[in-house]
């Protein structure tokens, strides 16, 4: 199987064969067709496996199809990230994968001074990449709200719970839309994550690789 049975859209498959990219990984192969299809899904898978390609495309392939201009401070996308390292790193694979298209991402987390993350809101962005304390201090001051949210992925789930994100995240879901799809990672599986799982995921597609 390659990237071109998928049938992505063309900028999406310019970006990739610019990164050299031919054979989806086991992961990507596994979890696209579904998240095409509108699926929620969790995923049990290492950093290190494609995972973040493995959400970043289907997702802005299915956003393509309902073009909108990016609205300030209303994301259609976010991302959940436990550390500003990880955040960061989905950024870049917006910006690598996303080059083609029109879509605009922004990332923020805390450490840092919010200025320039509160003006990238304010200019406009499809999709998010936050860490939990950063977002709900920004959505406490009226800069981002998650009303338009469509698509919503908590990357590295394990490491949120161990880190002690797990009240943030449940107060960042209660404020997300009924109507969305939901993506889920994690490294490792315990009773705790798949009763996270469950409260935010709507019959979802098990991969693991
Ligand atoms: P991730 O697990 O998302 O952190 O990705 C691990 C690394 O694999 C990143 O450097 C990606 O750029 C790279 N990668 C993702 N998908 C593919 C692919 N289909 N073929 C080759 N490399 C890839």
């Amino acid at each position: 199987m390659s990237f071109d049975n998928l049938n992505l859209i063309f900028p999406l498959q310019r970006a990739l064969s610019e990164e050299g990219y031919t054979t989806p990984t086991p992961i990507q192969k596994l979890s696209i067709p579904h998240l095409l299809n509108g699926r929620d899904m969790i995923g049990i898978a290492q950093t290190g496996t494609g995972k973040t390609a493995a959400f970043i495309l289907p997702i802005l392939h299915n956003m393509s199809a309902s073009y909108k201009a990016p609205r300030p401070r209303f994301p259609r996308v976010l991302v959940l990230a436990p550390t500003r390292e990880l955040a960061a790193q989905i950024g870049d694979s917006f910006a690598t994968y996303g080059k083609f298209t029109r879509f605009k991402h922004t990332v923020i987390f805390g450490g840092v001074g919010q200025t320039p993350q509160v003006r990238a809101l304010s200019k406009g962005v499809d999709s998010l990449v936050a860490t939990p304390g950063r977002l709900l201090d920004l959505i406490q001051q009226g800069h981002v709200n998650l009303a338009n949210v469509e698509y919503f992925v908590l990357d590295e789930a394990d490491r949120m719970l161990d880190m002690g994100f797990l009240n943030d995240v449940y107060k960042v879901v209660g404020m997300l839309p009924q109507k969305r799809q939901s993506l889920f990672f994690s490294a490792t599986m315990s009773p705790e994550i798949s009763t996270l799982a469950r409260k935010l995921l709507t019959n979802p597609a098990h991969v693991e690789v």
